[in-house]
């Protein structure tokens, strides 16, 4: 198996690279003996598309080194044991030996609902006796019950829930994730919850990009007004966020019962007009033509369970993401799965993501995720490995950074007790997950 990187020559300085968090600092993490190092380099690089999500880049007996939370080498065990930096270091190198292991670069989970209070036990319960998610909504459950608990939270208080949140997914593998707000759905609620994000990312090693969902529905102050609301979103929510660098993207949740094309139009427009990147759930209950959103480049389209054929065409032309979440689906029992198949083999580049929520995807496990793609997507192993890394790390425009293992990018590693990568998938709701290192910063079961 080729080398990807040269190991570091004498005079790389462990402690070369300043702490990418406060009070936190990466020091030099090797992980030798490695049974499958699933690389996911490319030649290519950006999103991957058709046949390249097969593309693992495996190599066996292999070896990781990271110094400064950056990976510098990637290859064979014995190259990074005869090194003359690993030698001259070894006491002061972080070691973890990996035999009959299985290593994959960090899951990227590109689309998380994670500031909430409560769980939803009532619509739980409603929806296990048979109502739908537009009944369970009608009459008062769905989004809008979460308001309150956000609304009267602290800041301090969200911030200690999204954490542990945090904490669970990197126990799970998980080294970035994409946390939207949306359950204040006030000027005011909106920004705490964004707050509450950067808090709680501040203190996890892992990386957090942060979204703006104000136009997740419209609240009951506004009902029969949304223009109203999409006013506040593009006049005051929008201009704040971007003004205190609080978000990176924006996001609309556009479905009837919640936003109108039009209004998606509206929002991300506006978005534009502040720099912010934009992603849409899209196409979750129903169909809807998405040649006015495509016009906006969003970075993601995510759901896409009743996309048209038209528009699969059209997307793969584009850099947009396909943003798969069918933990959604299992957990809301719809019997129907995004067409996972059908993206794919037309060019589409498709993520993989929990869409951990409190209403329709109470999961923050991305194996389980995988599981769900491989038995009700048919996707191969290695297509939702890919999908659920370095397909996420595009989705969020951090595919320069995240998403394969290859000299440069961030040291974002999970290990897995598994001797095959296909077990990841295999061993449903089970967490084999023993290591994770995030920017560098190992964390141990
Ligand atoms: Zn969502």
């Amino acid at each position: 198996m080729p080398v990807l990187g040269k190991y570091p020559t004498s005079g790389f300085r462990v402690d070369a690279a300043g702490p990418p968090k406060a009070g936190i600092s990466a020091g030099a993490v090797l992980l030798i003996n490695i049974k499958q190092l699933l690389t996911l380099r490319s030649s290519s690089g950006g999103a991957r598309r058709g046949a390249e999500l097969n593309e693992l880049g495996i190599i066996r007996d292999g070896a990781v080194l990271s110094v400064g939370g950056k990976i510098v080498s990637v290859g064979n065990t014995s190259d990074a044991l005869r090194d003359p930096w690993v030698r001259e270091n070894r006491r002061k190198i972080t070691e973890f030996p990996c035999e009959g292991k299985v290593v994959v670069p960090g899951f990227v989970d590109a689309h998380t609902h994670p500031v909430f209070m409560d769980a939803r036990l009532i619509d739980f319960e409603k929806r296990v006796s048979g109502a739908s998610y537009e009944e369970i909504a009608e009459s008062g459950g769905g989004i809008r019950s979460s308001l309150k608990g956000v609304r009267r939270a602290t800041r301090n208080q969200l911030a200690q829930r999204v954490l542990a949140t945090l904490e669970e997914m990197g126990a799970q593998g998980t080294t970035t994730v994409e946390a939207k707000s949306g359950y204040g759905l006030t000027i005011e609620a909106e920004l705490k919850s964004l707050e509450a994000i950067r808090e709680a990312a501040c203190r996890w090693p892992g990386t957090v990009v942060p979204t703006l969902l104000g136009a997740h529905v419209v609240p009951p102050e506004f009902l029969a007004r949304s223009h109203s609301y999409v006013d506040a979103v593009c006049k005051e929510m929008i201009p704040l966020a971007a003004k205190r660098n609080l978000a990176a993207f924006v996001d609309v949740f556009t479905e009837r019962g919640a936003f109108s094309l039009k209004e998606t139009e509206t929002i991300l427009r506006v978005a534009a007009h502040h720099c912010l990147a934009t992603r849409v759930h899209v196409c979750q209950l129903a169909k809807c033509n998405l040649q006015p959103i495509l016009k906006y480049h969003p970075a993601s389209l995510d759901h896409l369970d009743y996309v048209e054929d038209g528009d699969v065409a059209a997307i793969a032309k584009l850099d947009t993401v396909a943003t798969l979440v069918p933990a959604s689906n299992y957990f809301l029992a719809t019997g129907h799965f995004p067409p996972a198949r059908k993206l794919i083999d037309a060019g589409v580049p498709v993520a993989l993501a929990t869409d951990y929520n409190p209403g329709t995807s109470p999961t923050t496990s991305m194996p389980f995720v995988l599981s769900l793609a491989c038995t009700q997507m048919k996707m191969s192993a290695a297509e939702a490995i890919v999908a659920a890394t370095m397909n996420g790390a595009c989705s969020l425009r951090l595919g320069n950074r995240k998403g394969s293992l290859e000299p440069g990018k961030d040291a974002d590693i999970a290990v897995f007790e598994v001797a095959d990568y296909r077990e990841i998938p295999y061993w449903v709701a089970a967490n084999r997950c023993s290591t994770t290192i995030l920017n560098g910063i190992p964390r141990t079961e």
